[in-house]
């Protein structure tokens, strides 16, 4: 489709827009980057009167540190941004978001100014600069006025910007410096908009415990919101598990409860901690007996019996949890591998009370790269006076770079041709968790870039040549 007509205007200054603005233009819209405005011409969503290009406006575009701020300049393309050395040194926050907007030809034209006054909910812009506590500056017929980005988005596309107000810069305060941040999204496709984001910055105190923390979530909410009740209890240093449950407890949901008391029960299996076991499950096991949940009960009753308990189990509790509670560890076993859960089919194995089915479970484990269950594993086997090889597992013919099974994961995207950023996506890790892993993957494999190590791989016949 094309757009409906409009007049169009190139402005020289700032102050020739604003003329524009609220004169000659008034029912016009400003231009920047027109990723986001073209589109909306071309499906005639949107049928200004007019546009106003702010492409021409000299001194829009720029990025520098001023008084323990960092300012950017509204016409700045997300491209510079994301090449930005004082951005990646000042603000890492921003430089792990900004990669994951859209793909490179939108980010050339994209600016700043135009994402935030677009204010999609589910950009990334919007999301990093409430964590990192921007000041949006606007200018209008008035002067200016700085918002905080907390109080800059105010709904679903939109903000406290006013019809006659230009966004000239966006400034971010310096003075508190995090100890940890991290930025991550959930999208279909690399480069969609996002599902779910969110923003963490963590503050450390003298002895570098977490002081304080800002948790902004973006994508499906209406507009980005800070998670204060996560950041609370990130604050009072609770377990992520505990937090979980002050979460999902609250909502009465089994749906949000029972994931939660599951994987606290592993946590706690894991480190040997079985006495929490009946604790962090009870509430989620009466409900799943009230609502007569197969699934949840098998689960649960499963973690329950792992840590000792000995319990009547009720007759209508789902395949193969039923079968494991039963004793029957190698049909348990099978039936998971059948279902191509081999974490599962590990676990059967782990609480049978025979040499053979525990070693099995203890290479599977380890094949699977799930150290602390094969450590327990292992724990058993040599109770039984069977020897286990300590440390990590030795190289094998098949594996002589001894790389776990999500290291050779790694290794298969990055022949693939992936982006750390990308593989992060595609397997739903944080880009620094990658990041370790294609270390570790040049480490073992003795190669000084991922091309050596594609193939240093492929000679060891770890990969496939392509
Ligand atoms: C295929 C595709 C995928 C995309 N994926 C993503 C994604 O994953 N994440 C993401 O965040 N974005 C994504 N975008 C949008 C992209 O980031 C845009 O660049 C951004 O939303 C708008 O910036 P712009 O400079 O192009 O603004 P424009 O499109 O020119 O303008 C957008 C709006 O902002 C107003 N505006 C622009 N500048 C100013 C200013 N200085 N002051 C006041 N109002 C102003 C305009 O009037 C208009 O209403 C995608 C776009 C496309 C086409």
């Amino acid at each position: 489709m094309k757009p409906a007509p409009f007049l169009y205007y190139r402005a020289r200054s700032i102050e020739e827009a604003l003329d524009l603005l609220t004169g000659t233009a008034a029912n016009g819209k400003l231009l920047a980057g027109g990723q986001s405005l073209v589109p909306l011409l071309n499906l005639r969503l949107a049928r200004p009167e007019a546009l106003i290009d702010l492409n021409g406006i000299p001194g829009l575009s720029y990025i520098r540190s001023e008084a323990n701020e960092i300012a950017i300049g509204a016409l700045t393309r997300q491209r510079e941004m994301e090449f930005s050395e004082l951005l990646a040194k000042e603000l890492p926050l921003l430089a792990e978001a900004i990669p994951q907007i859209g793909h490179p030809a939108i980010r050339n034209r994209g600016t700043l100014g135009g994402s935030l006054a677009h204010a999609d909910p589910a950009a990334e812009l919007p999301c990093a600069l409430t964590a990192l506590d921007a000041r949006l500056v606007a200018v209008g017929p008035g002067g200016e006025r700085a918002i905080r980005a907390e109080d800059f988005f105010t709904g679903f596309y939109a903000t406290a910007l006013a019809d006659n107000e230009i966004l000239k810069e966006v400034r971010i305060p310096l003075e508190k410096r995090a100890a940890g941040w991290s930025f991550v999204e959930f999208a279909r496709r690399h480069g969609d908009f996002a599902l779910a984001e969110v923003s963490v910055l963590l503050f450390a105190d003298g002895g570098g415990r977490c002081a304080s923390a800002r948790v902004v979530a973006g994508g499906s909410v209406e507009r980005p919101i800070r998670l204060t009740t996560v950041e609370t209890l990130i604050q009072d240093e609770i377990s992520p598990g505990a937090q979980a449950s002050t979460l999902a407890d609250p909502t009465g949901e089994l749906l949000r409860i029972a994931p939660v008391a599951a994987a606290r029960a592993e946590v706690a299996w894991l480190q040997g901690e079985f006495s929490e076991v009946p604790e962090v499950t009870e509430a989620a096991l009466d409900l799943a007996v009230q609502m007569q949940s197969k699934r949840v009960l098998g689960e649960l009753r499963t973690w329950r019996r792992r840590a000792g308990l000995q319990e009547a189990v009720e007759p209508f509790v789902a395949e193969p949890y039923a079968v494991e509670l039963a004793g029957e560890w190698e049909r348990a076993s099978a039936l998971w591998a059948e279902l191509g859960c081999p974490y599962e089919s590990a676990l059967a194995l782990a609480d049978a009370h025979s040499e053979g089915p525990l070693r099995r479970a203890h290479e599977q484990l380890l094949d699977l790269g799930a150290r602390p269950a094969a450590a327990i594993v292992a724990r058993r086997l040599r109770e039984r006076g069977a020897r286990v090889a300590r440390g990590p597992r030795p190289a094998t013919r098949r594996n002589p770079a001894n790389l776990t099974t999500r290291e050779l994961e790694v290794l298969r995207l990055v022949a693939g041709g992936l982006r750390n950023a990308e593989i992060a996506q595609r397997l739903f890790l944080s880009p620094r968790t990658v990041d370790h892993h294609v270390s570790a993957i040049l480490r073992k494999l003795d190669a000084g870039t991922r091309g050596e190590a594609v193939a240093a791989a492929q000679r060891m016949g770890l990969i496939q040549d392509r």
